[in-house]
């Protein structure tokens, strides 16, 4: 098999792969760089609704299915309105990204883009691409498969699973508010665990219900069915409606060091470069935000990891991680705490990674510290054995 020569090759076309090469099609840094785009899937599903906040006007707001300023979180028994202006909780189908990404991507010369499933990639310098139709070279590699180490390390980090079902429902008569969502409704709780359903309204008669856990093991399929039917009976007070789509997904929240994969130039990108926020599951905005500091490492010459892992967010996340895994029944009420006693543009700052230490001070004290005592002193003890 012969090889061809690339000075940037990104693998994996996902949210990632397309955020990084977007970032680099936008810039004049590259535009005498050869980029090559390695996916194995001709991305023409909608495989994925990405929903996010974000102050304002963003890149994405006119490939939006839908966007909300008001919202509510549901205790065990209450409700609490939330008002996020200056924020927006914005929602985008995956397919309307993809098909967007790709044809500026395909638009613009500097790019090639080549169906193709990778097997291996060697780091020697330039890099080798193994794939299973030809080999390619290039100067710098990113890399959106999970590697493999993450799969072996079983035991020695906290690993739950975020895993959902959610319908796209259809009622006869009008139901929903469509500027109004539900972030987080706990009021139908399987007990013992930490799980909650959110809303998603389309219009007056369609929604997204989703029932999502965050637990070490997956449901049965049928088990998810059951709760979103009770959601909808119960708490909507719904009887007919058809379901219009289905979504199922499972993300890992983990405290595994993805960061220490990217080895050179072969840099690890998206999910398995650790830009999932471990205590959320969200990673859109991570990868908008981290595919431009990437962009801005490599024009100045910066490490190329500069400012992507922050040690206090991931310290934040590690501790959160650990309480849910050991005592995953306290999940609803350190929801609930975070709420009900801090303001949700906090909130939202704080899981963006965005907050000064001070801040994070205020917002941390919050929280009852017994059950995290146990986790700062198994993260200490795991820290010192190494
Ligand atoms: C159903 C679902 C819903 C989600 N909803 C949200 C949400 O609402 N908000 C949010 O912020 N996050 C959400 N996430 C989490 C996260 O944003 C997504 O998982 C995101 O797509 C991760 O980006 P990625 O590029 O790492 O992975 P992906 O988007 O999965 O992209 C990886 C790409 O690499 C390709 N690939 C893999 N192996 C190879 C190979 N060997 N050779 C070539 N190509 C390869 C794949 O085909 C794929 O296209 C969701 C995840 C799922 C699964």
């Amino acid at each position: 098999m012969s090889s061809t020569n690339f000075d940037i090759a990104i693998i994996g076309a996902g949210a990632a792969g397309l955020h990084l090469a977007l970032a680099m099609k936008d810039d004049s840094f590259f535009q005498h760089k050869r980029i090559l785009i390695l996916e194995k899937s001709a991305k023409d599903q909608n495989d994925r609704t990405w929903c996010f906040w974000e102050k304002g006007e963003g890149l994405w707001d006119t490939l939006l299915q839908q966007s909300w300023s008001k919202g509510d979180f549901f205790t065990t028994d209450n409700a609490v309105p939330l008002s996020l202006s200056p924020y927006r909780y914005k929602m985008l189908r995956a397919i309307d990204f993809y098909e967007f990404a790709k044809k500026e991507i395909m638009a613009n010369p500097l790019f090639q883009w080549v169906t193709e499933d990778v097997q291996a990639v060697e780091n020697d310098t330039p890099i080798q691409i193994r794939g299973l139709k030809a080999n390619y070279v290039a100067e710098y590699v990113f890399d959106s498969r999970i590697p493999e180490e993450f799969f072996q390390a079983k035991d020695s980090y906290t690993r739950l699973l975020q895993h959902f079902k959610g319908w796209v429902i259809r009622s006869k008569t009008d139901l929903f508010d469509p500027d109004r969502f539900t972030m987080m409704d706990f009021r139908l709780l399987c007990p013992n665990s930490t799980n909650f359903t959110y809303v998603l309204p389309l219009n007056k008669r369609e929604a997204l219900v989703e029932f999502t856990l965050f637990t070490p093991a997956l449901l049965n399929n049928s088990d998810y069915d059951i709760h979103l039917q009770r959601y909808i009976s119960e708490i909507l007070k719904l009887e007919e409606y058809e379901i219009i789509e289905h979504e199922h997904g499972v993300i890992p929240m983990t405290d595994f060091p993805f960061e220490n994969y990217s080895k050179g130039n072969h840099i690890r990108i998206g999910t398995g470069g650790g830009w999932v926020k471990p205590s959320t599951g969200y990673s859109f905005k991570n990868c908008e935000r981290n595919s431009r500091q990437l962009v801005a490492n490599l024009k100045s010459s910066k490490p190329i990891l500069n400012g992507i892992h922050k040690l206090n967010f991931r310290l934040y996340d590690a501790l959160f991680l650990d309480v849910l895994y050991r005592q995953n029944e306290r999940g609803p009420k350190l929801f609930e705490i975070m709420y009900t006693k801090i303001p949700v543009q906090k909130i939202f700052a704080f899981l963006d990674n965005q907050t000064s230490l001070a801040e994070d001070a205020s917002i941390t004290i919050r929280f009852p510290w017994l059950p995290f005592l146990h986790s700062i002193t198994k993260l200490f003890a795991r820290f010192w054995k190494k």
